[in-house]
């Protein structure tokens, strides 16, 4: 091979594997965006490992660009502010009406999408066992058991108009309730915290249940993680529970 050949072969290898890295990317992340504050958290499991409610193509999806998209976003918003680039995310949303007015829905949507979805990807990957303990006893107490829990949270996701959250919140006390949220907006918006939460945006379901949104949301429950819902509960009662 001349030298010329092999510097063209090297070059068009170069851009293959840029052609490749392209297609993981929203073609709207491609633009030297800001690497940071914020970085896209790795899924805590395999992308099929909540086949039993959600396919494996729309979890690559829903975190490899709706996600990255959120946070590249959020970077690109906090680019001119370096003050509130500074501030930990769910600081920066309790504080929203003090933004600019330039940035503040960006901040929003895209503070929001990252720490909703950051969420989400933790509470799942779980097999549908039931709460127990502490958790077991704060939905006994404050939302009627797990059945009645089920069917209300699965009732205010259905309500939801267009795309939102259904959540249960918790306070510092441990006390619970039942919230949706519009959009991409949180509880950490009100100052307050998302025990766990499920995304009822189209995105989320569309592949496998097109416009059946009860039919998600009842699956769902077979792959929340309850571990990980109880450890969330004690960090909120402990104050160190961040988004
Ligand atoms: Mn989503």
């Amino acid at each position: 091979m001349t030298i010329a050949a092999s510097r063209r072969s090297l070059l068009l290898g170069a851009m293959a594997l840029g052609g490749a890295a392209a297609l993981r990317r929203p073609a709207y992340a491609q633009a030297a965006a800001p690497s940071g504050p914020f970085t896209l958290p790795p899924l805590p499991y395999a992308p099929n490992a909540n086949e039993a409610a959600i396919d494996a193509q729309t979890m690559e999806i829903h975190h490899g660009r709706h996600h990255a998209a959120y946070v590249t976003n959020l970077n690109t918003a906090l680019k001119d502010h370096g003050e509130l680039a500074k501030l930990p995310i769910e600081e920066l949303l309790a504080k929203l009406n003090e933004a600019p007015d330039s940035v503040r829905t960006a901040l929003r949507n895209n503070g929001g999408g990252h720490t909703n979805h950051s969420m989400f990807w933790q509470v799942m990957g779980g097999t549908g066992e039931e709460p127990k303990g502490d958790l077991k006893a704060a939905i006994d107490r404050d939302l009627g058991g797990f059945e009645k829990l089920k069917t209300d949270f699965n009732g205010a996701g259905a309500r939801v108009f267009g795309s939102g959250w259904v959540f249960v919140t918790v306070d510092r006390s441990g006390k619970l309730a039942i919230a949706s949220r519009p959009n991409q907006d949180t509880p950490l918006m009100d100052g307050g915290r998302a025990l766990f939460g499920n995304d009822v945006w189209e995105h989320a379901y569309y592949l496998r249940y097109q416009n059946r949104r009860p039919d998600y949301l009842a699956a769902w429950w077979k792959v929340v993680n309850w571990e990980k819902v109880a450890e969330r509960y004690e960090a909120a009662t402990k104050g160190t529970l961040k988004v």
